[in-house]
């Protein structure tokens, strides 16, 4: 006799659900800022709760890294039966690190099984100490926007929401507004479209002057119409990467873009000299 048909497709539920919740996990382990509860469902599974790699960016390599985990599967926690849920819920430590360096990634959780919630309580190196490793590439290009880069980093990190939303929509402002700045010289250009325009119709009249992806998504920032004082601090952590990638975006471009043309320079002057050489 077979293996039932049912059971195989209860296993394999189970595993599309692991590796959903593995990827929040994960998701929460790299950027989510201390003392954000993020729901999530723990009653099915121990191996989502515990990835064996995580990605993350690595102070001392300065560079994106596997970290993986180092503690032995048989020492963690996961109540097998409801009766549990209420004993299993504490602080559990996550313990990983870097596979280039051997730096330790730390952070503490609260898991809640019985309300089925996840929340970082501590964590070293800090989220923003991470995250402005990242940043430090964007430093040139940002010039006197850059620190107001890293304090918003800095605050979300720290789980303040609407203060870290506030200084990451006013550099976004900032880029739409260079872009804009370059784009009405364009005698086709529409200023009383432009003017009436909520913030994701801007960024789509702004095709051609901004990353293609930002146009083809722009829909997201419709956030950003939104007063400051209407959004809740909630609100503001989980729109926060959206408008960080965002930026990001615009300013890869930028960089792409000098890189090009500080080459173009060169080769414009070597062929120069060259030229003046053989006459
Ligand atoms: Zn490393």
């Amino acid at each position: 006799m077979g293996i039932p048909t049912e059971y195989l497709e209860r296993q394999a539920k189970a595993h599309r659900l692991a590796a959903a919740i593995q990827a929040k996990v994960i998701e929460y382990l790299r950027e989510g800022s201390l003392y954000k509860q993020v729901p999530i469902e723990l009653a099915e599974t121990l191996e989502g709760l515990y990835p064996k790699t995580i990605l993350l960016y690595c102070v001392s390599c300065k560079a994106e890294r596997p970290y993986h985990d180092l503690i032995p599967i048989r020492q963690k926690r996961f109540p097998s039966d409801e009766n549990y849920t209420r004993l299993l819920t504490g602080t559990y430590p996550y313990d990983y690190a870097c596979t280039g360096c051997e730096l330790p990634f730390q952070c503490w959780v609260f898991v809640d099984f019985q309300n089925n919630t996840i929340e970082k309580i501590g964590q070293k190196p800090s989220v923003a100490d991470m995250l402005s490793g990242e940043l430090s590439k964007y430093r040139k290009i940002l010039g006197d926007k850059y620190s107001e880069f890293s304090r918003a980093v800095g605050l979300y990190a720290h789980g303040v929401g609407v203060g870290s939303f506030v200084y990451l929509r006013r550099i976004f402002e900032r880029l739409i507004n260079e872009a804009y700045d370059t784009a009405r010289k364009d005698s086709t250009w529409d200023e009383s479209a432009y003017q009436r325009a909520r913030m994701d119709e801007k960024i789509v009249l702004l095709k051609g002057y901004l990353p293609q992806v930002l146009i083809d998504n722009a829909g997201i920032y419709s956030i950003l119409s939104k007063g400051i004082h209407s959004l809740s601090e909630d609100e503001c952590l989980t729109y926060f990467n959206t408008v960080k990638v965002g930026i990001e975006l615009i300013l890869d471009e930028k960089i792409e873009r000098e890189e090009r043309q500080r080459k173009l320079a060169n080769v414009a002057n070597e062929i120069s000299r060259i030229k003046g050489s053989l006459s």
